[in-house]
């Protein structure tokens, strides 16, 4: 593939990951508590009854946050807490805690949906535990958590259906008293409970590298621990890796690629650094290191992708790759990929035209994100204030968004793009976007757009079949294809009319 210079320069901004739409800045109409527990069992019920009607399993996702974390890596973008010092008895008790209020938070879902008759031990639950540091748990804890989680309030088993955490391998053997438990009995655990796949957070390879980015593990300490976790039987390994962290350059790829041949992990995420220093200060920290240019940053990741495809990899939605008999692979071949705020996910909810949705997920923790087909909502973030409400028997909604038709359609075509690098029936849904937009988006300024994307060779149209294809340079510029059906990101550039919350602001799209 060549490199044009000119295309990294016009593409290359500030855009959306559009791992929700509208995205977290455009939110408003926070939803009451009530509204919220009312509309997501009313979507729970709809699906029970589609269950009665055609034998389809009832499915919720569940994402927990832990947002501690043994030190503060600058590099990080995440919400998360530093664990205070102290004794270990005293850290193990300051997540006990919190771990309460996880179940307190619970226990306020299951409280709404027993009121409104929906037996949750019909359900099939799939947990993902992020953070922060999930693996700042001991084994004991984890196992606490996890057994009070799945039961219902009369004590009887709710079902885990699927289960992923994310590790930070800095801190794996997780032995750091002799009250905790080894990582090995840390895994059992999970295993025990369901939970099929480890995602473990790598960052990069290379050890000058991770010396700037606050991490400490050697390729062999990977190798260690891939062993034990395929010994435990784990249906999948995820490596999370970095591209464009500050002191990489080119030929620090080569290594990585060359541990992802010799470890062959069943999926590799290799995201793009969100560098943002204005909402993540510690990253400020970083500038004294250099950061490659763009033109260098686009040289690797089609250095990636190409490397991914020779180890046999399929690449899906953006930045992923998967073999080709991981779950997220036959998901993409079924149609039932989607993208929500825990990134990809196997889907079995759809919307009326049976396309995959991401309605449906049960944030749980401080910042945690929920929703529903109709609404968003986040949790606070500030420890304190997330407890006070628990105690207080109430969620922890700090701000949420109420989705109407448009932003429902939006959602639609732009998980699309992110799953499937397409959008079907182009004709009709540009047809529907200028309706419901009311003027706001004129077909004339879309397909203006479109051609402009295609004329650059991101796209390929065809009006006659009324489809959108991307192209293999387009993939690189993912989040730009679906920026031209954001309306909200257009109003915001509006100076007249700046509907974006203060401060807050995307990562560039290299
Ligand atoms: S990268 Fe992970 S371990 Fe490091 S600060 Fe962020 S959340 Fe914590």
């Amino acid at each position: 593939m060549t490199i044009d210079e000119r295309i990294i320069s016009k593409y290359t901004f500030s855009v959306p990951r559009y791992t929700s739409y509208p995205p977290v800045p455009y939110w408003k109409i926070t939803p009451t508590a009530q509204q919220w527990l009312a509309n997501l069992t009313l979507d729970q019920k709809d699906q029970k009854d589609q269950k009665d009607q055609n034998q389809q399993e009832v499915q919720v996702q569940v994402y927990v946050h832990i947002p501690f974390c043994h030190a503060l890596c600058p590099y990080c973008g995440c919400y998360r807490v530093h664990l205070p010092s102290g004794t270990v008895d005293n850290q193990l008790q300051l997540i006990d805690n919190y771990l309460d209020d996880l179940l307190r938070e619970w226990t306020l879902y299951l409280d709404a949906l027993e009121e409104r008759d929906i037996d949750i031990r019909k359900w099939k639950v799939q947990m993902h535990i992020g953070g922060g540091t999930p693996n700042i748990l001991s084994a004991q804890q984890l196992a606490r958590f996890l057994d009070s989680f799945f039961r219902d309030k009369k004590g009887h088993k709710i079902r885990c259906d699927y289960g992923s955490i994310e590790i930070n391998p800095t801190y794996l053997p997780l032995n750091t008293n002799s009250k905790a438990a080894t990582d090995d009995d840390f895994f059992q655990v999970l295993a025990s409970f369901g939970f099929k796949k480890i995602s473990l957070g790598i960052q990069d390879f290379n050890p000058h590298i991770q010396k700037i980015i606050g991490r400490n593990h050697s390729a062999d300490l990977i190798e260690d621990l891939v062993v034990q976790i395929r010994k435990q039987g784990f249906e999948a390994i995820n490596f999370d890796l970095i591209c464009g962290l500050p002191g990489q350059t080119l030929f620090d790829f080569n290594y990585n690629i060359k541990q992802l041949e010799r470890l062959r992990p069943d999926s590799v995420a290799y995201y793009n650094y969100a560098y943002i220093p204005t909402h993540a200060p510690l990253q400020q920290r970083l500038q004294e290191f250099a950061m490659m240019d763009d033109k260098d940053k686009f040289s690797s990741q089609i250095f990636v992708a190409q490397q991914m495809q020779s180890l046999k990899y399929l690449a899906i939605g953006l930045d992923h790759y998967v073999l080709q008999d991981d779950r997220l692979a036959n998901a993409y071949r079924q149609g039932k990929l989607i993208r929500n705020f825990m990134g990809y996910s196997v889907g079995t909810n759809t919307s009326a035209a049976g396309v995959p949705t991401s309605i449906g997920i049960l944030g749980i923790g401080a910042s945690s994100i929920s929703s529903s087909k109709k609404y968003f909502v986040q949790n606070h973030k500030d420890l304190a204030v997330y407890h006070q409400s628990l105690m207080a028997g109430q969620l922890a909604i700090a701000r949420g968004h109420t989705r109407g038709d448009l932003d429902l359609l939006v959602d639609t075509i732009i998980q699309e793009i992110m799953c499937y690098h397409q959008v079907s029936n182009l004709n009709v849904r540009i047809e529907q976007l200028v309706s419901l937009s009311q003027g706001e988006l004129t077909d004339t300024k879309l397909l203006q757009r479109l051609d402009d994307m295609q004329k650059d060779g991101l796209i390929e149209l065809q009006y006659k079949n009324s489809f959108l294809r991307v192209t293999a340079l387009g993939k690189f510029f993912l989040r730009n294809v679906a920026l031209a059906f954001d309306y909200l990101f257009e109003r915001a550039q509006r100076k007249s009319e700046n509907d974006l919350q203060q401060g807050v602001e995307f990562s560039r799209t290299l």
